[in-house]
């Protein structure tokens, strides 16, 4: 069901890649008659990678249809994903939750679907509320040009942590940003609502792996050698409840800028990151995304950057089931 993925970069990851891209699809497919409840199985099997779950991807970036989507998943190995609306549209890409719930019965073995709804809208947790009882998972993407300290907004995490629930926030600083304040209120909520899970993604969240963090007006994507002491490996450090979503541009730009530090953070944090993709490419091999396909890029990366399998097993899969269900890292 894969294709053959062009797997170029580093000569010496080929034989690895090729066995991860092998072992990761078969055990897809193997793994797609298991209940989302369920602990993913073969810790007893260390070797083993298991199969892929993707904390992030939406449907119609680029018109790209439920089918499309799904052939997506196929053509990279990914065995589930985190499917997630943006009932807005704000940011540019505009998904409905019920268009989530649809692909979700088509496909109930592969979607775990998420939902949202605009929280300024006066019957928000009402509709969040339905949309639990059709047999959404989990709140985001909340994306929304409001600041993080948002009244209506804590009402959403404080829904999430009565309902064990997760939520994925994009964290944008700037005018045009989007729950805008990590450094300032994130914090706050972690330290109030411990059963939700709080799963941070976007620039202002991946900035804040270093220490210095450059004004977003300045830049969001900031490069260069990361500065230990970072916000980030703070909170993760402290919050089990708070977990990390490595997909999109964002995430790459952060993790590969450093390699040497990337490969701390990950021991450092390594029940509390996620896979993810946010890819809107069309194949798994970039089409109409300029030959760039996210998931096969962090794919890549990960796998040439870690080598204990038990911990890329994490990264790929587990953490995102963990985030899912309401395991902390400090059960472990
Ligand atoms: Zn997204
Ligand atoms: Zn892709």
């Amino acid at each position: 069901m894969s294709r053959n993925r062009s797997l170029e970069p580093q000569h010496s990851r080929r034989a690895f890649l090729k066995e991860l891209s092998v072992t990761s699809c078969a055990l897809g497919l193997a793994s797609l008659s298991l209940n989302a409840a369920e602990e993913p199985s073969g810790s007893d099997e260390p070797d083993k990678l298991e199969s892929l779950v993707d904390c992030h991807l939406h449907i119609n970036h680029f018109d790209r249809s439920i089918e499309q989507t799904i052939q997506h998943m196929d053509q990279t190995g990914t065995a589930k994903a985190f499917v997630l609306p943006l009932e807005t549209g704000e940011g540019g890409v505009l998904l409905r939750s019920e268009t989530v719930l649809h692909a979700y019965h088509l496909y109930p073995e592969r979607i775990i679907p998420f939902c949202q709804t605009d929280i300024r809208s006066p019957d928000c947790l009402e509709r969040l509320s339905a949309y639990r009882q059709l047999g959404c998972r989990g709140i985001g993407e909340q994306k929304e040009h409001v600041p993080l300290n948002d009244k209506r907004l804590e009402a959403v995490i404080e829904f999430c942590d009565e309902h064990n629930w997760p939520i994925t926030i994009h964290f944008q600083d700037g005018a045009g940003g989007f729950n805008q304040g990590l450094a300032d209120h994130l914090e706050y909520y972690l330290k109030k609502y411990q059963t939700v899970r709080i799963i941070g993604h976007a620039q202002t969240w991946w900035a804040n792996i270093s220490e210095d963090v450059p004004d977003s007006d300045k830049t969001l994507y900031p490069k260069g050698p990361v500065v230990p002491g970072g916000l980030l490996d703070r909170l993760l450090g402290e919050y089990p409840n708070l977990y990390g979503d490595m997909s999109a541009g964002s995430g790459f730009n952060a993790l590969s800028r450093d390699e040497e530090f990337t490969a701390g953070f990950i021991e450092r944090n390594s029940k509390q990151l996620l896979f993810g993709s946010d890819c809107p490419c069309l194949d798994g091999e970039g089409q109409g995304f300029q030959g760039t396909c996210y998931s096969m890029q962090l794919q890549n990366f990960l796998a040439g950057l870690v080598s204990d399998k038990s911990v890329l097993n994490d990264l790929f899969s587990r953490n995102a089931l963990r985030a899912l269900e309401g395991h902390t890292s400090s059960d472990e």
